[in-house]
């Protein structure tokens, strides 16, 4: 017998039906036959930064736009399954060969004007849907830790390096530092391009105390 819930959801879907940003079939925003077709991140990042898709690949760039931008917040559970996944294998090396263990699972913050402006953090979306996944297991959510308390300009209108980095230099704050002392930090953010953000992020937790510090983006 079909269950309450399985009822609602094909009513729902007859009503609000979904379908692929890039195929167009019916039943997820984003296929997971156009996902697997995604290609892998070839480019160079730093060795501590982890990215999953080229964010080159149309569906890519398309999705995440949608869920950054526009609320689709449906296509974090198809990111978040496979960043997941990435994260575990990242981890079943680095427990055994740095003791890497136990990590704090924090997402890039916005500001308190970007997110008031937007609704929502989909680096925080991110987190949360890893953490529902992971039920425990490897990393806890920290979500109020790391804060960004003032607005930067956004770094793609940014041409020269240096001005980046001054830019964010000092973009970050650790509240309550005592959490993170030796603690390994897993950060998350839904795309890098310089890594930048992610490196100011590392150096504001590092010198609040924390132990080892890897990121993990859907794209770069
Ligand atoms: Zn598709």
């Amino acid at each position: 017998m079909q269950s309450f819930y399985t009822i609602i959801k094909a009513l729902l879907d007859m009503v609000f039906p979904v379908y692929c940003i890039s195929c167009g079939s019916s039943g997820l925003d984003l296929c997971l036959i156009c996902l697997s077709e995604s290609p892998p991140v070839e480019r160079e990042s730093a060795k501590w930064i982890f990215p999953l898709y080229d964010y080159r690949h149309p569906p890519i760039k398309k999705a995440l736009w949608l869920f950054k931008y526009k609320g689709r917040k449906r296509l974090v559970g198809i990111f978040a399954e496979t960043l997941h996944g990435r994260i575990l294998e990242e981890l079943s090396d680095l427990s055994v060969m740095q003791n890497f263990n136990d990590a704090l699972l924090i997402p890039i913050p916005l500001s308190k004007k970007r997110y008031k402006e937007r609704g929502y953090n989909q680096a925080e979306l991110l987190c949360k849907e890893l953490v529902e996944l992971d039920k425990g297991k490897n990393f806890k959510l920290e979500k109020s830790i790391l804060i960004k308390p003032k607005e930067t300009e956004h770094q793609a209108y940014i041409r020269d390096r240096r001005d980046r980095l001054k830019n964010l230099s000092g973009s970050f704050f650790v509240k309550n530092s005592i959490l993170i002392k030796n603690r390994n930090i897993i950060l998350i953010d839904d795309i890098t391009t310089t890594g930048a953000t992610l490196a100011e992020a590392k150096k504001t937790l590092k010198q609040s105390g924390a132990r080892k510090i890897i990121a993990f983006t859907v794209a770069h």
